[in-house]
């Protein structure tokens, strides 16, 4: 008698969700980076206790057909790439067609969601019993996801989850990075009733900036602004008195995805270098537009991370960057027209 059981479609969507969702702020990253490929321009994130028990992303992106509803939540269930071939030029932040299937699987969720064609919206409920509901709803143009009681379904995951404040906190590190890699969104985080976050959605970096880190480090900044091997670098760098003990300031995002890089930390440090008091670390926020082609972000299910086909031009642009800006930053007449 063999041994090996193929498991049933349900136990591999638990297994499959463990790898993309391991806390409320993981599915306040998927739902987000869902709206910013929609198109949306304004996106508004609200939790209730951490987000354990009430999580909801709402946009007013290009929403979704009622048709297309059902599908949505389906694994590999994708609009944003159709072939082998797209893998190597991805330009949204989504691809693998996962997060929803997984965040119903370990959640229960509600969309209500409407396109600009569309007359009346759909409203669909997804929860442990299977249930899905879907009926006309009036609804603004856009999509709205509310996704409560996370991993009511699996206890062992739910007894990992950390006091509500720290995951409120990772929560409002997630929105603080999607603000600050895309200027152009005006985000909104609502955290038991009350705001702590509005970015004006104006384009400008350092709007966006200003309103994650405040005023103090935003006066200080020094621009950055080069373009190297195909390569353009922009933001922002600290003035080298402003930095940290540590790298949670330290903000790379290729391409309109915040990723930890070491290629460009260790470039931005060597950058710094000779400038730095002992243990300080840089703090920046640095936009890299580098050809799609040449970076893999299908890497990690989270896209945390990315391979650089070639890892030199990457370093050598962040570090001449960040140099050239240092430099500049040095006059203090220059340095202040930039006050
Ligand atoms: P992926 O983002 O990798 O495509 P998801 O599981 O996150 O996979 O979403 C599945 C599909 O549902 C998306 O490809 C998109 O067509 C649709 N979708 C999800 N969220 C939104 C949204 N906020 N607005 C419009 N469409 C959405
Ligand atoms: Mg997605």
């Amino acid at each position: 008698m063999g041994k090996i059981n193929v498991l049933d479609k349900h136990v591999a969507e638990l297994i499959a969700a463990g790898e993309v969702v391991e806390r409320p702020a993981s599915v306040a990253k998927e739902l987000v980076e869902n709206a910013v490929d929609a198109g949306a321009t304004g996106v508004t994130v609200e939790i209730r206790n951490g987000g354990t028990t009430f999580l909801r992303v709402a946009d007013d992106g290009c929403g979704i057909a009622r048709e297309d509803v059902p599908l949505a939540f389906l694994s590999h269930a994708t609009s944003k790439i159709s072939g082998r071939e797209d893998l190597d030029s991805i330009a949204t932040l989504g691809f693998r067609g996962e997060a929803l299937a997984s965040v119903a699987a370990v959640a229960r969720v509600e969309l209500l969601t409407r396109t600009a064609e569309e007359l009346a919206g759909t409203h669909y409920v997804i929860d442990g019993e299977g249930e899905h509901i879907c009926e006309d709803a009036g609804c603004p143009k856009g999509t709205t996801f509310v996704v409560r009681d996370l991993f009511y379904n699996t206890p062992a995951r739910m007894k990992f989850l950390k006091k509500d404040v720290t995951e409120g906190n990772a929560v409002a590190a997630v929105v603080d990075k999607a603000a600050l890699s895309h200027p152009e969104v005006s985000f909104r985080f609502l955290r038991d009733g009350r705001e702590t976050l509005h970015t004006p959605g104006d384009g400008r970096v350092k709007s966006a900036v200003y309103a994650v880190y405040g005023k103090e480090f935003t006066s200080g900044m020094i621009p950055v602004e080069y373009e190297l091997n195909g390569i353009r670098l922009s933001g922002f760098v600290c003035k080298p008195s402003a930095a940290r003990p540590n790298r949670s300031m330290q903000n790379f995002f290729i391409n309109g995805r915040f990723v930890r890089t070491r290629t460009a930390s260790v470039a931005l440090e060597e950058a710094f270098k000779g400038s730095l008091m002992v243990g300080k670390i840089p703090s920046c926020v640095l936009h890299l537009r580098i050809p799609l082609g040449t970076v893999d972000v299908n890497v990690h299910p989270t896209k945390l991370e990315v391979r650089f086909i070639n890892e030199k031009p990457v370093f050598d642009a962040v570090y001449h960057g960040v140099k050239t800006a240092l430099n500049r930053g040095d006059t203090p007449t220059v340095l202040s027209l930039h006050g």
